[in-house]
């Protein structure tokens, strides 16, 4: 079974999921490791409606908590200590602080926000243009990973077409080469890597975020470095729609995936 390097427990907003259900859903999947990626997006605009939807992290607190799960699984299972951090151009420097706060195993940066709006929420739609909001979301990400590079991963690269409320939008790489070329330069060049994110599945949505023509284009410009990961915020859901992935992964040409301990990436077969 593939590692889950994308897992998020109660200290995120979003989640209310218990550490120990997460280990044993992955120890009873036959994984090796796992790395907790919680959520923190510094200057989330926080909605009326939802107002604890603030996405800090706590970090000593959460690595408190990891420390010892991480003993209590010794030998079985080993955890490693990850954080999702929110990226968007004007907070690198924040973000640069803290990526550095603590000695992290692995980093995801991921673009949620676009224009100080989450695409999450139907309000991000209203009267906007489809076209213009997925140029804008992966003009701001390339802004954004030019400015900050203390990161592993970019996560979910084509996020935002999870929640185009049209469902008739048929999202396709070509129409968004040009721009999204640029960001796989940019992070094949930094050494970097790409997710592959199966909660596409669960959005149904028919494929990985991102979808295969990314993953394909990323393999030919040299990309090598992947992680697999759920994007679980309940324990049910680690480790979802990896046959899928492993699927998508070696019909695109990969024989391996990455795991990551202390910043440094370790490969696997597929
Ligand atoms: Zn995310
Ligand atoms: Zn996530």
């Amino acid at each position: 079974m593939l590692s889950d390097y994308h897992i998020h427990s109660h200290f995120s907003s979003d989640s209310e999921e218990k550490l120990e259900n997460i280990a044993n859903t992955a120890l009873s999947l036959g994984m090796s490791s796992i790395c907790l990626t919680d959520h923190m997006d510094y200057d989330y605009p926080i909605s009326p409606d939802e107002p604890d939807m603030t996405f800090f992290l706590d970090i000593p607190e959460y690595a408190k908590a990891l420390g010892a799960l991480r003993m209590q699984y010794a030998g079985r299972l080993d955890i490693r200590t990850g954080i999702e951090l929110g990226i968007q151009p004007h907070i690198a420097d924040e973000n640069y602080k803290i990526s550095k706060s603590h000695p992290f195993d692995f980093i995801i940066a991921s673009t949620h926000i676009v224009d100080k709006k989450e695409p999450f929420y139907p309000s991000f739609w209203d009267g906007q243009n489809i076209d213009d909001c997925l140029a804008e979301y992966f003009s701001d990400m390339l802004d954004s990973l030019k400015k900050f590079d203390n990161y592993d991963v970019c996560g979910h690269l084509d996020y935002i077409i999870r929640y185009i409320p049209d469902k008739s939008f048929a999202f396709s790489y070509k129409d968004y080469s040009d721009i999204i070329d640029e960001i796989l330069y940019e992070i094949i060049s930094k050494g970097k890597g790409i997710e592959i994110n199966t909660a596409g599945y669960r959005y149904s949505l028919n494929s990985p975020n991102p979808c295969t023509d990314i993953i394909k284009r990323y393999k030919e410009l040299g990309g090598k470095i992947i992680t697999v990961g759920s994007d679980a915020h309940f324990a049910k859901d680690v480790g979802s729609g990896f046959d899928k992935a492993r699927n998508v992964l070696l019909a695109c040409g990969f024989d391996s995936y990455y795991t990551f301990k202390e910043r440094t990436p370790y490969r696997h077969s597929l």
